[in-house]
């Protein structure tokens, strides 16, 4: 039987709160202690969520009886804590992106198998039913040759979470938040390599944000292939979807680039349209943490494991200088 992880939550953050701690205590789980920068907010945490010790200090954390940590910080927190962890010898369950430059990633993941720890990115997406089957239908052929990938991923920005992410911190604004989350879907799902991205973004939301709020990011595929994508912090009423065009046919995921485990998948080709059937309607998180307590196990490899993460990052943070520049950004030499 797969040994309980005993975990420490470093960050006291809403995505722990809401998705992650449930996913880790549904697999068997036990959360030790919460680590927070302020004394006041960690000890109100553990106690709302039942974890029995809070400290503000990493070392203490990472002193712990503790098997892994899950990193759930503002993402420019995330290299530092990701090292310590991987120095104290715990497995690391790393929130995306995993840092806010590509070298920085690179760093996080070297010292994660210099240590010998697992280190997965908590990347959703990948992992979910309809992603799975969406790629595939791809992988079988189902559109012939893969021409272009459209996502639109473009959300409001609930009330609770307009802080950091609005601000100006490395790690802030749109791109880092959720462009990364379709570069996660979209690198394994296409299977060739990033090769160049630019990108457009905006300040569209009711707050004044020191980031952008809005971007689109065209982004080329080796092999000829063509994706963009549409993400925002600023469309209440907008459905997400994922568009893949092929020679042969066409796959819309309907609804699919959402936490939850919805959406629909249908086929458009020669024959006409249908909703293939989705049988896997896991919880994506418990997906995520499932994977990784096997893998801390030795029994397989995380949905999206460092490599996979740094690759995400790499279209995202060739997307924000492309941006931040007006330029098209060659991605080859980021990820080195
Ligand atoms: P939060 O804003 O909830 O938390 C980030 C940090 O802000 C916390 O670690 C905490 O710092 C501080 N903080 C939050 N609330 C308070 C408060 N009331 N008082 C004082 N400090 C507070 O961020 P998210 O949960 O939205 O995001 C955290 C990470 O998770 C990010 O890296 C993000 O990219 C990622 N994420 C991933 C998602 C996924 O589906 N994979 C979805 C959402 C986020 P401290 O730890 O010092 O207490």
């Amino acid at each position: 039987m797969l040994k309980r992880l005993r975990w420490g939550l470093i960050g006291a953050s809403d995505i722990a709160a809401t998705r992650v701690l449930p996913a880790i205590r549904r697999a068997g789980g036990t959360a030790v202690a919460v680590q927070s920068g302020s004394n006041e907010h960690g000890r109100a945490y553990s106690i709302a969520n039942e974890i029995p010790a809070s400290t503000t200090s990493l070392d203490r954390m990472l002193s712990y009886d503790i098997d892994a940590v899950y990193i759930s910080s503002r993402n420019d927190q995330h290299v530092s804590q990701a090292l310590a962890a991987a120095a104290a010898g715990k497995h690391v369950l790393l929130e995306k992106p995993v840092a806010v430059t590509c070298g920085q990633a690179r760093a996080v993941v070297d010292a994660c198998a210099a240590a010998g720890v697992v280190l997965a990115v908590n990347h959703h997406l990948p992992g979910a039913g309809t992603h799975s089957k969406i790629r595939e239908l791809v992988r079988s052929g189902a559109i012939g040759r893969v021409l272009s990938v459209s996502i639109r991923h473009a959300v409001m920005l609930p009330e609770r979470l307009r802080g950091w992410r609005l601000s100006g911190v490395p790690g802030a604004g749109v791109i880092m938040d959720i462009t990364v989350h379709d570069a996660s879907v979209l690198n394994p799902l296409v299977g060739q390599p990033a090769q160049a991205v630019t990108a457009l973004g905006a300040r569209q939301g009711p707050w004044s944000a020191e980031a952008e709020d809005a971007a689109m990011v065209v982004i080329a595929y080796g092999g000829d292939i063509l994706a963009q994508t549409h993400d925002a912090f600023t469309s209440a009423f907008t459905e997400t979807r994922l568009e893949v065009h092929g020679d042969e046919g066409v796959i819309l995921g309907k609804g699919v680039m959402t936490q939850d485990p919805v959406g629909q998948v249908i086929l458009t080709d020669q024959r006409g349209e249908r909703e293939i059937s989705v049988s896997d309607r896991r919880d994506l998180y418990d997906i995520a943490v499932g994977a990784f307590a096997r893998a801390a196990a030795g029994e397989g490899t995380p949905v999206v494991d460092g490599e996979d993460g740094l690759a995400a990052l790499a279209v995202a943070d060739a997307a924000l200088t492309a941006f931040q520049t007006g330029r098209t950004i060659e991605i080859d030499t980021l990820t080195q």
